[in-house]
């Protein structure tokens, strides 16, 4: 993704803002890496997908689904996913809107919401999408830096919300350092954030943080609150269903699930895709049984990693932020000799530092794709 837009007759027809956007960078590609890397194998630790399958409740409803077969579109409303997440988390039905990813909502979000020029806040380091989404609509990023201990800054933020953003993008736990904000740095957000604005609360890694005591729910926090709101959840990490697109949001009035359904493409989410997610939601062992493996391999690398030396963000996710002391490009590309994939970090400051999933204490299936 990293090639330019060519060629010339067509960049003319390109809006300025597409022109200037940032690449989403998906990590090396496994394929390539299994050439250069003489092991045979790959190690994928890129994209924080977990090496613990699905459920056999997903397995069963694929099964069905492909016996039923893929002539018809999927539900476009996905009422009976929609329905299953509300009565799980509480919520009406009505205020759950549905992604192809996570990711979707965020650009949903952004098309739904920002005119040329709008404030975006978010924090840094951080989830990429969060800036570029904000910038393909023309609006203005300002990233507010975490502390030297990868800790919130209260001070920062406070004056970040008072510039007035119209979008407010912030992921707890943070991707990439993994750290959370507690119950009462939260409400501090919330607090500072405008009325007028919308408050986007991305808990990708939610599943992952709960055992933690300060790790706030922030669908608590926010219901009742009398302001725009949304939280949003994805199948891809702790459920293991990165590979068929599927996350969803908890929206603080169904006036904003409306905004996003007008926006959407109407058969985003694919019906497998629903069908797993139904399926997933319904299998508490298996998601407490990743969750329990995570937390045990996230303990086991951060003492190693610590141990011999490296700085590593605490981090209450299934991925480590680990200061290299080297280029991170270049600590990448020397782990590629050895068929292990990380992501490395290129944000200002951030150089040197690589992020890597936790895996199984010995993991050693080879892996495709994004
Ligand atoms: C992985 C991730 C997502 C979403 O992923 P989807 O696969 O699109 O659901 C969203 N936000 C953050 C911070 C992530 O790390």
């Amino acid at each position: 993704m990293n090639h330019v837009l060519e060629p010339a007759t067509s960049i003319s027809l390109v809006r300025q803002e597409v022109l200037g956007l940032p690449a989403y960078d998906p990590g090396a590609d496994p394929d390539e890496v299994a050439r250069v890397s003489g092991t045979g194998r790959v190690i994928k630790l890129s994209n924080n997908e977990s090496p613990f399958g699905v459920s056999p409740a997903v397995a069963e409803a694929m099964r069905l689904r492909l016996a039923d077969g893929f002539s018809r579109y999927p539900d476009p409303t996905g009422k009976r996913l929609a329905e299953t997440i509300g009565r799980t988390l509480a919520v009406p039905a009505g205020h759950v809107v549905l992604g192809n990813g996570s990711e979707n909502i965020l650009e949903l979000l952004c098309q739904a919401v920002l005119d040329p020029g709008d404030l975006v806040t978010t924090q840094a380091p951080g989830f990429s999408l969060h800036e570029i989404f904000p910038r393909m609509m023309g609006a203005r990023v300002e990233k507010v830096p975490v502390t030297a201990g990868f800790g919130f800054d209260a001070g920062a933020w406070r004056d970040a919300l008072a510039a007035g953003p119209k979008l407010v993008f912030l992921a707890n736990p943070c991707n990439p350092t993994g750290a959370i904000l507690t119950a009462g740095e939260l409400e501090r957000v919330v607090a500072g954030t405008p009325e007028s604005a919308l408050l986007v609360l991305d808990e990708a890694y939610c599943e992952f943080a709960r055992p933690d005591p300060e790790y706030p729910d922030g669908l608590a926090v926010l219901r009742g609150q009398d302001r725009p709101w949304i939280v949003l959840r994805t199948f891809s990490k702790a459920y293991g269903l990165a590979g068929i697109r599927v996350g969803f949001g908890v929206a603080s009035d169904a006036g904003l699930v409306h905004a996003l359904n007008r926006v959407r493409t109407p058969y985003n989410v694919n019906q497998p895709a629903q069908d797993a997610a139904i399926a997933a939601l319904g299998d508490h062992t298996h998601l407490a049984d990743t969750v329990r493996r995570t937390r045990l391999e996230l303990a086991r690398i951060t003492d190693r990693l610590r141990g011999a030396g490296f700085r590593v963000a605490p981090s209450s996710a299934n991925f480590v932020f680990v200061d290299t002391d080297h280029g991170s490009d270049w600590v990448a590309k020397e782990l590629h000799r050895a068929g292990i994939i990380v992501k490395a970090w290129r944000e200002p400051g951030y150089e040197t530092f690589i992020r890597a999933s936790l895996s199984t204490p010995k993991r050693t299936t080879s892996s495709s794709g994004a």
